[in-house]
């Protein structure tokens, strides 16, 4: 055989192995698709049992905690296997090519109608399609919530990025915004010892894969900080370990303040009503929780986590991947967190050829 009727053999071969992968694949895509439409997709007849809730006919009273509590429960645990638990954002006039291009189940013709939002809940809403026919399809385009009245979309866009993160997102996608200001911030003290909980769950089950993966109870971490302001004169800031790996998770975090809104808010009483002053002053939960400058709230930070370790999950972090920052590994060394483990590092490779990069230009 010469050495190009080879090559076309092989060529071959690797396009009917690409063609059965591919028919694979589109066999998965088309057995997903028809879950996705059983479980999206059902007739306006066929109401849901909150179909006459609305934000403007309820007054908010906010879902229970135990319900969000149990719900959460739910989705850990059946959800951790759904590779389809993550939303789109699809422009309306996509969802409109999507539907001319499946046949309408009335009239049997190619669909060709129009959508229109029958409900609007916060970020949820649910879509109508009617056909020329008059047959309508509706469609919901969040999951409600086990054991509440709320939508899966309508929680999660509490967790992590605040109202006015909500706002910008909102102007930029062009939605209605779902909530007003003090709205949010109540239904957030409401839902933070949920999400809390949730988090805590979240950290621990990465901290026993990150075991699972050392086959012991030492495993590598990363360490890593940052603050409200730049410039090292921030009043707070955030520390982080995070996993090691191709997907690296957050095991434990801390924030460090030097200064509560709460005392500085009592100056303004101190000397006109000193019994309150002390009063408020000893009962309440102090924000402060460093002392000393912004640029050391980073090894503090990254110390105390490192400290908390073993009582938080019986770990230790015997491995730490430096991010070039100088102060943090010796003071893991010189005020070493565990007894019987000293602590080794790796450094990153992306920071140290920052650095070097850095220090070549510098004499070029
Ligand atoms: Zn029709
Ligand atoms: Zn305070």
């Amino acid at each position: 055989m010469t050495h190009s009727s080879a090559l076309k053999k092989e060529k071959q071969l690797r396009l009917a192995r690409n063609t059965s992968k591919s028919r694979k694949i589109i066999n998965i895509v088309r057995k997903n698709t028809r879950e996705l439409q059983n479980y999206f997709i059902s007739n306006k007849s066929q109401s849901t049992s909150n179909e006459q809730f609305t934000y403007k006919t309820r007054t908010f009273t906010g879902p229970s905690c135990q319900k969000l509590t149990d719900f959460l429960k739910q989705k850990g645990t059946d959800d951790n296997n759904n590779i389809h638990d993550y939303y789109q954002i699809i422009h309306n006039s996509f969802l409109l090519q999507l539907m001319k291009q499946t046949v309408c189940a009335s009239c049997k013709l190619i669909w060709n109608g129009d959508m229109s939002v029958a409900k609007r809940e916060g970020l949820y809403c649910s879509l109508v399609f009617i056909c020329c026919c008059s047959h309508e399809i509706k469609f919901n385009t969040s999951k409600q919530c086990l054991n509440t009245s709320k939508r899966d979309i309508n929680v999660r866009i509490f967790a992590g990025f605040g109202h006015q993160g909500l706002v910008k997102l909102c102007a930029i996608l062009n939605v209605p915004l779902p909530t007003d200001e003090d709205h949010f911030s109540d239904t957030l003290d409401y839902l933070l010892p949920t999400f809390e909980s949730y988090k805590l769950r979240s950290m621990k089950n990465t901290v026993e894969e990150a075991c699972k993966k050392s086959n012991e109870r030492k495993i590598t971490v990363s360490g890593d900080g940052t603050w409200q302001k730049r410039g090292f004169s921030s009043l707070h800031g955030v520390v982080e370990v995070l996993s090691n790996g191709p997907t690296s998770k957050v095991i434990d975090l801390e924030r460090l303040s030097k200064k509560c809104s709460i005392c500085t808010g009592l100056l303004s009483i101190k000397y006109s009503d000193p019994k309150k002053y002390s009063e408020i002053k000893n009962k309440h939960q102090c924000e402060v929780n460093h002392v000393g400058s912004s640029a050391s709230m980073k090894v503090a930070g990254i110390h105390r986590l490192f400290a908390r370790s073993k009582m938080l999950y019986n770990v230790k972090y015997a491995h730490y991947i430096g991010d070039g920052d100088a102060k943090v590994f010796p003071k893991l060394i010189s005020d070493s967190p565990y007894e019987d483990v000293s602590i080794t590092k790796i450094e990153d490779v992306n920071h140290f050829s920052k650095k070097m990069l850095h220090r070549l230009q510098k004499i070029a």
